[in-house]
């Protein structure tokens, strides 16, 4: 039997309220909606929650409601999903990118005051940085919030892969240290409506922005009416939106998915420590998470220094589905061909992207399983060891 990298965990009720909801009177923005806004805010500790029809949409409209217009600059690390900096280039900002840290390949603070300083002179500074919680380990976000007072910039947390994940205590999402924190419900993501994704905030006009944005930049909200009339069919649009709606019956899938999140965390953590416990040798690197935060081990990330891609193959060819997240993004054509990015300029982004390997993780992934990718690991570099020492 294959072993995938990954997988998503659908139970009978998940399918029961999926059913129940498509029976209702609602497929779309009935009331399930606000109440999974509700529940996801509360268990972050956010006040406000705007669901979406995924977190590349949650992301666009943080973004404007940030006030990101054509011409402002928007920082991140490279080694994210390609949303996250195509986002930015929809609202015609220009996209830099920032090294990542070697030790949880989210943006390196360093490297992030440095380019600062720089910009500075040049005035040259970005309005939104954009931390990307890279296998659900938070950032250094204590250091990015200071910074982010110093020079003036937004914080957006692009947290798709970090929804139960937690920095000094606090959970991921309760932007104590950012302005919107961003989840995606993709079905590999940590729990999913098929698509879909969700903006957090504290800050009740971005979220309302953000939820005008969503459904065409209409409202129905007599109370911010610009034109007088009372009929009761009234309506208007105050700016330029989206239909990025999330339907109702995604939005049931979602509460009741979020039930089981602390289930599912705790899962992916204990597939995580059993992983650790069976090492894996001294040629591959294992994922380390720092003291002062918890990750929801979205992915687990080896480091393989030499051989990684004829590891790869093997691994495949043993039935073990592995991947690679992420191809720095500015090595993508569609990036690389504006000659805009210097891949010399990120150099933990190159050494990631020539050892980084995803193996399975997931909530229902066995002991056995895992004793199976492990070994297949450990037997495969040995032999290629042992093919080197021949030649
Ligand atoms: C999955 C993902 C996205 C996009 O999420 P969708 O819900 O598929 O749009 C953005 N950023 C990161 C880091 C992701 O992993």
């Amino acid at each position: 039997m294959d072993i995938p990298y990954s997988k998503q965990d659908i139970n009978f009720r998940d399918r029961f309220v999926v059913w129940r909801a498509l029976k209702s009177k609602w497929l779309t923005q009935g009331p399930a909606v606000p109440e999974f806004e509700e529940a996801l805010a509360t268990r972050v500790k956010a006040r406000y929650g705007v669901a979406v029809n995924s977190a590349t949409s949650a992301l666009h409209v943080a973004l404007i409601a940030l006030g990101v217009q054509k011409g402002d600059r928007v920082w991140t690390s490279p080694v994210t999903f390609a949303a996250t900096a195509n986002a930015a280039l929809y609202c015609g900002a220009e996209v830099e990118f920032i090294d990542i840290d070697e030790s949880h390949f989210g943006i390196c603070v360093t490297a992030l005051r440095r380019k600062l300083e720089d910009a500075r002179g040049e005035n040259l500074l970005p309005k939104v940085v954009i931390p990307v919680h890279l296998a659900g380990q938070p950032c250094d976000m204590r250091t990015i919030r200071e910074l982010g007072n110093e020079f003036g910039f937004r914080i957006l947390e692009d947290a798709s892969h970090a929804l139960g994940s937690s920095f000094e205590g606090s959970p991921t999402g309760s932007c104590q240290f950012s302005d919107i924190t961003v989840f995606s419900f993709h079905p590999v993501k940590m729990i999913t409506t098929g698509e879909g994704g969700m903006a957090v905030t504290n800050d009740k006009l971005l979220a309302d922005k953000m939820k005008l944005l969503r459904s065409h930049g209409i409202t129905r909200e007599p109370s911010s009416f610009k034109l007088q009339n009372s009929a009761n069919w009234y309506y208007e649009q105050h700016v330029l939106g989206f239909n990025y709606r999330m339907t109702d019956f995604q939005a049931r899938l979602g509460l009741n998915q979020l039930k089981r999140l602390t289930k599912f965390v705790t899962r992916r953590n204990m597939a995580a420590s059993y992983y650790n416990q069976l090492g894996f040798g001294s040629k591959i690197q294992m994922p380390m998470v720092r003291q002062d935060r918890t990750s929801s081990f979205h992915l687990f990330i080896i480091s393989v220094p030499s051989g990684r891609d004829a590891l790869a193959n093997e691994l495949s060819r043993n039935g073990i589905q592995v991947s690679l997240h992420y191809i720095p993004i500015y090595r993508h054509p569609f990036y690389s061909e504006s000659e805009k990015y210097n891949p010399s300029d990120f150099p933990n982004s190159e050494s990631f992207y020539k050892s980084a390997l995803s193996i399975p993780l997931f909530t229902s992934i066995s002991r056995k399983q895992l004793r199976r990718v492990r070994n297949t690991c450990v037997e495969v570099l040995e032999k290629l060891d042992q093919a080197e020492q021949r030649t």
